[in-house]
């Protein structure tokens, strides 16, 4: 049975319950400045379409994809950095509203950490100076003594201890994984329930991503978090997800349980991924290495996205948007190599089989 033909896939929380934070039919279309305008007037960019997707506590679920894939404009569609086009967000299963209060209380609740801890601390500023402002701004700030407390606190929930040693520091006295620490260290000040985490490693040496990961991994376990952790690097996301959640030019492609989607992957384009990342073990040569690069959003290839990439394409990929289908225990893909009504695949036997990994 197809599931919404246009709607990509919610999954339900691993533990029963209401998710801390889930996203219902996002879309987000840019509007394209032309200083020529074309045939057919206004362009726009089909950055997110339609994607709903479910992050309860104690959870991470990563969304991954290439550059382009709308992975980065749905974290900040989560944080309300930017407005849908159309679309819903849900916190604890209430409707997120419009109200200037409505929004603070929702950047309370919901932390983004961005991609470059350079960047995202001042270097003028100590690193108290940095812990220091979210307390005062969103909690009663206390004595001087329970101020310095709370800093301190924060410095050791992200492992940077003694906190001594780094409260005076200034961001560049500090490595790229301590500032990466330093900027969580900030969100969790406000006591968040969801972190959305842009590529949070991918700017730090590969010595010590592992650590940053790790400190991830700890704050789901420890404090609940739900955690919505974006990547280029499917590897990384098996190694701390539980979730996979995979994009493709503005749609998701494929979702399921980590070690599902990275052991027995069922769209093409997430063994494209698979195969690109690195693997010493491997002998043989990736099947869809090289195999082209991710359209244009402003004017997306019709149907199925990937069909331009694919393989195994066939005439349907071309004329119609594959819906949800379910592959195994909580894996669907988008994909019409996985469709059970033979009328919707007319014309699929002519078409070569995607090999799954054994
Ligand atoms: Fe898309 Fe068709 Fe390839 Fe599936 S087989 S990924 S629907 S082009």
């Amino acid at each position: 049975m197809h599931h919404d033909a246009t709607a990509t896939v919610v999954h339900g929380p691993k533990r029963p319950g209401t998710p801390a934070l889930e996203a219902r039919h996002l879309t987000k279309h840019f509007p394209v400045h032309q200083l020529t305008p074309t045939r057919g007037g206004r362009q726009v960019v089909h950055a997110v379409e339609d994607i709903s997707l479910a992050l309860p506590e104690a959870t991470v679920t990563a969304v991954v994809g290439e550059s382009g894939s709308g992975k980065s404009t749905l974290a900040r569609l989560l944080t309300q950095l930017i407005a849908p086009t159309s679309g819903q967000l849900l916190l604890d299963g209430v409707p997120v509203g419009s109200s200037a209060r409505a929004r603070r209380a929702y950047t309370r609740q919901v932390h983004l950490v961005l991609q470059d801890p350079f960047s995202s601390l001042n270097s003028v500023h100590r690193v108290r100076h940095h812990l220091e402002r979210p307390l005062k701004l969103h909690r009663r700030p206390g004595s001087r003594d329970e101020l310095d407390a709370r800093v301190r606190a924060l410095l050791e929930r992200v492992s940077l201890s003694p906190a001594e040693r780094y409260v005076d520091a200034f961001p560049h006295e500090l490595s790229g994984g301590q500032r990466q620490r330093v900027a969580i260290a900030r969100g969790l000040a406000v006591e968040p329930r969801v972190l959305l985490a842009d590529e949070p490693v991918s700017m730090l040496d590969v010595s010590i991503r592992l650590g940053v990961l790790n400190l991830l991994d700890e704050l789901r376990e420890r404090e609940r978090l739900a955690i919505l952790y974006v990547t280029h690097d499917i590897a990384s996301a098996r190694y701390l997800a539980d979730t996979v959640v995979v994009m493709y030019a503005g749609q998701v492609v494929e979702s399921g349980p980590a070690a599902t989607i990275t052991d027995a992957p069922a769209h093409p384009y997430t063994q494209l991924l698979l195969s690109a990342a690195p693997d010493p073990a491997r002998t043989e040569r990736p099947v869809l290495r090289g195999r082209g690069s991710p359209p244009s959003l402003v004017d997306p290839p019709s149907g199925c996205r990937f069909h331009p990439r694919c393989p195994f394409a066939m005439a349907i990929c071309k004329e119609r948007t594959p819906p949800a289908l379910p592959v195994a225990a909580e894996q669907v893909a988008a994909c019409w190599l996985h469709t059970k009504d033979t009328e919707d695949a007319n014309d699929a036997e002519t078409a070569p089989r995607p090999t799954r990994p054994s």
